[in-house]
């Protein structure tokens, strides 16, 4: 692997930096702390110019390389913590509970920071890099709030790119490939009004929870018949509520869930199917069913010719055997979506490892830790890998004459 000397010899600050995110978390949109941090250090590395208060408590710094070039990239972090109480013992563990850098976004960060420090102290690259430290990616579309807040006007970057840290490809192995990363998320709820009986006397009633079991078994086809079976998509209802004693039907039953596709034509078909059975169906039992749909993030999709161009930089930096250029997508859902429904670009899944380092507290969990996990830690040694990363795919995007 070949780490530049000037990035090795700065990962000893950044690693104490992420612990230092790590211990002291914040959620979407309260991300103060964290962004004060951030842009200490960046101005403290020399950058030419630093924002804040973009999308509330976003962060854009700007490093000019030494040409004459006007293009500009942008890189994206992410920097905000999940509501969940971390569970690791190490001392860098979360000092507040209820809340945990579970996603590895403390690393998005630090990675970014090294990458911005090691750019500012040698600027032989042509063009302009925006480093886009963005808050409110777990729901809460910082992304998306960013990009409302002329993210893309103040900084005309012609593509973006963005690591997530990935558990289970091995320790620097990339991951991605030129389509769908990540799925669209969407929740519904679904409120089934029937008629409220003795328990005994059903036929004096409508009951909704019957009802309910028929529309969740009827939207099980959407998936199963009416979806193309190599788009995926998946339909859970995840919760049912209804009724408060065994022998009374209630009068009505709510449910809830989540969709998630990888197009929006797929997304399409499944909201027009649903509210399509909830309309007839329901009827169709003397009951009523009111069906409301909210479309979250979009799908993460790749663009090719960048999502190549990344592969290409990144089998530089590790080899071509450390590349899966064909990533398998997931279900999991991303707010970077929302970049590049403006920007060409590509989201890079960048290894983990198994059990995401040894500085991981043992005890938690058996086998790999997943994201998400009360045990997870994101790996320092990732630190170097991406910030080199960062440095050559900038200075490979100014080399190509054009990355439409
Ligand atoms: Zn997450
Ligand atoms: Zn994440």
């Amino acid at each position: 692997m070949k780490i530049p000397d000037a990035i090795s010899g700065i990962v000893g600050p950044i690693r104490a930096i992420r612990r230092q995110i790590h211990a002291h978390p914040e959620l979407r949109f309260e991300e103060h702390k964290t962004a004060e941090l951030v842009i200490k250090e960046l101005r403290s590395y020399g950058v030419d110019e630093a924002h804040t208060g973009l999308g509330k408590t976003g962060v854009v710094a700007v490093v000019h390389g030494s040409g004459t070039e006007k293009r500009m990239i942008g890189l994206r972090a992410d920097m905000d913590a999940l509501p969940m109480t971390e569970l690791n013992t190490f001392s860098h563990a979360s000092k507040h509970p209820g809340k945990m850098h579970a996603c590895g976004h403390d690393g998005h960060t630090a990675t970014l920071l090294a990458a911005a420090k090691a750019m500012a102290a040698d600027r032989s690259f042509q063009g302009s890099v925006a480093f886009i430290f963005q808050p409110a990616e777990e729901g809460g579309g910082g992304a998306k709030a960013m990009i409302d807040d002329g993210l893309f006007e103040r900084f005309p970057c012609e593509a973006v790119f963005a690591i997530h840290n990935w558990p289970g490809l091995r320790v620097g192995e990339f991951g991605l490939n030129p389509g769908a990363m990540m799925a669209s998320s969407n929740e519904f709820e679904i409120t089934v009004k029937g008629k409220g009986a003795h328990a005994a006397m059903p036929h004096l009633g409508v009951d909704p929870v019957l009802v309910a079991s028929h529309l969740i078994q009827a939207f099980q086809s959407l998936v199963s018949r009416e979806t193309k079976p190599v788009d995926a998509t998946v339909l859970s209802v995840t919760q049912i509520n209804a009724g408060e004693a065994t022998n009374v039907i209630p009068d009505h039953c709510v449910m809830k869930g989540t969709v998630r596709t990888f197009s929006t034509a797929a997304l399409d078909t499944i909201e027009a199917g649903m509210q399509r059975i909830c309309n007839q169906l329901a009827p169709a039992f003397n009951a009523h069913a009111d069906f409301e749909f909210v479309r979250n993030y979009p799908p993460t999709i790749n663009h090719p010719a960048q999502a190549m161009f990344a592969a290409d930089v990144a089998a530089e930096i590790v080899g071509e055997s450390m590349v899966q250029r064909n990533v398998e997508p997931t279900m999991g859902a991303e707010d970077f979506a929302y970049m590049l429904l403006e920007r060409p670009g590509a989201y890079v899944f960048l290894g983990n490892g198994d059990v995401s380092g040894l500085h991981r507290a043992s005890g938690h969990g058996l086998g790999p830790c997943t994201l998400h996990n009360p045990s997870y830690d994101f790996n320092d040694d990732l630190i170097p890998i991406g910030a080199t990363f960062w440095q050559l795919l900038v200075k490979r995007f100014f080399e190509q004459t054009t990355q439409k």
